[in-house]
């Protein structure tokens, strides 16, 4: 053997390919980028899902509907939380099903039950983050409202403001560093209070009654007149704060892509297109795009809830083979984004084991944190498996951990899935600035997480 045969190196993508595979690269990317705008929030992600599976001849299922061979379903759970699901020609219980999942909700900032308050000419709505944010980034952003209200008589009122370009914004308030000393030298875990992170929405007080808090009455009245809302009906609201800004080519060259919420879209938009592009008649493959990802995988919506399990039920009752047969006989890629190598904070990264940007997607054997708790950590045996796969496609792809050892961690929905007897492992999109605002990420490694996962359900 030569010494190249024998060794493992990393290596940039575009360092050998051709200008027709920067070109698809690049095509890709445009589509990726029209669903991040589209599709902010969960439910956002959901409704775009459900329209890109209708447009692929994918038709509604509900618990306990007919399935048949040769079928293609989408089970929308809730609008949160969306399966995407086609039987094959070969027997289940024996080839088991090729699962896919991801995450469509991103860290945000939601506004409290009882949000509405007027001081010192200002109006603001009460927050409370979702997920983990680093607090100091959120204050001075142009920031969207998106969610829906849900009125006493039941009618949902969609809510979507700031993504327009002619459409207001609103604004967290941040101190001058002229008086922020005392700010200044504090951790920045602590120097902004979840407390302050209060949004701005209005300044114009109502004058045809008197009265006290006219300017949080005025706001009243105009989310009245769009929304046909009163103060209670924040009560059984969903809103939240995301960056307005739109999905962006990043540098001179426009390889990078940044955008509000890559975690983990970047990995959601690639299932579905792996999905639609694949022609396979003979396997079975299932898409999942899962809720509540970044608050632990709790709640119905979640991929800690048994929807999951109900779903291959009814399949494997549908064709009349044993469930417990068909999860173990499951294969599953649990895509999820990674931290990319990133040389400017070196000293949290071990380079031999860390993703690096434009290296292909990368595959994790193991997450978790001190001492590789709540993680799933495939096997050996899978890990070869999905190898073996990867390479035969031509697949550019990598390996990584996240990060030093003692340094932190982080987990994923793959546990959640591996517990049912179903052999799972981490494969994603490293990211720049995770959790941020405004992610960043390499074109190619999106483009090689769809090529990944296309390999993955045609194997
Ligand atoms: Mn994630
Ligand atoms: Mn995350």
């Amino acid at each position: 053997m030569t010494n190249e045969q024998l060794q493992m190196k990393k290596k940039h993508v575009l360092e050998s390919s051709d200008t027709s595979y920067i070109q698809d690269v690049f095509a890709y990317a445009e589509g990726y980028k029209a669903f991040l705008d589209a599709a902010k929030t969960e439910r956002e992600a959901v409704n775009v899902g459900v329209d890109m599976a209708k447009k692929n001849g994918y038709v509604e299922y509900r618990l306990g509907d007919a399935i048949r061979r040769g079928g293609k379903y989408y089970f929308n759970n809730r609008g949160k939380n969306l399966f995407l699901f086609r039987i094959g020609t070969a027997p289940l219980d024996e080839v088991g099903l090729r699962i896919m999942a991801a995450h469509i909700d991103s860290p945000r900032i939601d506004i409290k039950q009882n949000p509405l308050y007027e001081d010192s000419g200002m109006c603001f709505l009460k927050t409370h983050y979702y997920g983990g944010i680093k607090k100091y980034q959120w204050p001075t952003l142009p920031l969207a409202l998106h969610g829906v209200v849900v009125l006493k008589d039941g009618t949902t009122k969609q809510v979507c403001i700031g993504e327009d370009e002619n459409d207001p914004i609103f604004y967290i308030n941040d101190l001058l560093p002229h008086l922020g000393q005392d700010q200044s030298a504090k951790p920045l875990g602590s120097a902004i209070a979840g407390e302050s992170l209060n949004i701005f929405v209005g300044g114009i007080p109502y004058m045809a009654e008197e009265g006290d808090d006219r300017i949080k009455m005025n706001v009243l009245h105009l989310l009245n007149e769009k929304y046909g809302m009163i103060e209670a009906d924040f009560l059984s609201a969903e809103l939240s704060a995301v960056p307005a800004f739109k999905a962006r080519d990043v540098g001179f060259d426009r390889l990078f892509i940044g955008a509000y919420g890559h975690d983990d879209r970047v990995c959601a938009y690639p299932e579905m297109t792996a999905l639609f592009a694949s022609t396979d008649t003979v396997n079975s493959s299932l898409v999942i795009l899962a809720d509540k990802e970044e608050t632990g995988s709790d709640g119905n919506t979640g991929m800690s809830a048994d929807v999951m399990l109900d779903l291959i039920d009814e399949i494997s009752h549908a064709l009349g083979v044993s469930a417990a047969r068909v999860r173990a006989a499951s294969k599953c890629l649990s895509a999820d984004v990674t931290a990319a190598y990133d040389p400017n904070f070196s000293e949290v990264y071990e380079k031999r084991n860390s993703a690096f940007v434009s290296h292909g997607t990368a595959i994790c054997k193991f997450t978790g944190s001190r001492g590789k708790s709540g993680t799933n950590d495939a096997s050996a045996e899978f890990m070869g498996y999905v190898r073996g796969v990867f390479d035969r496609a031509g697949v550019a792809w990598q390996t990584c951990e996240l990060g030093k050892v003692d340094q932190g961690g982080g987990g994923t929905v793959a546990k959640f899935i591996s517990k049912h007897n179903i052999d799972t492992i981490d494969v994603g999109v490293p990211v720049i600035s995770m959790h941020a605002p405004y992610e960043m990420v390499s074109k190619v490694d999106v483009y090689e997480t769809h090529r990944a996962l296309l390999a993955f359900i045609d194997a």
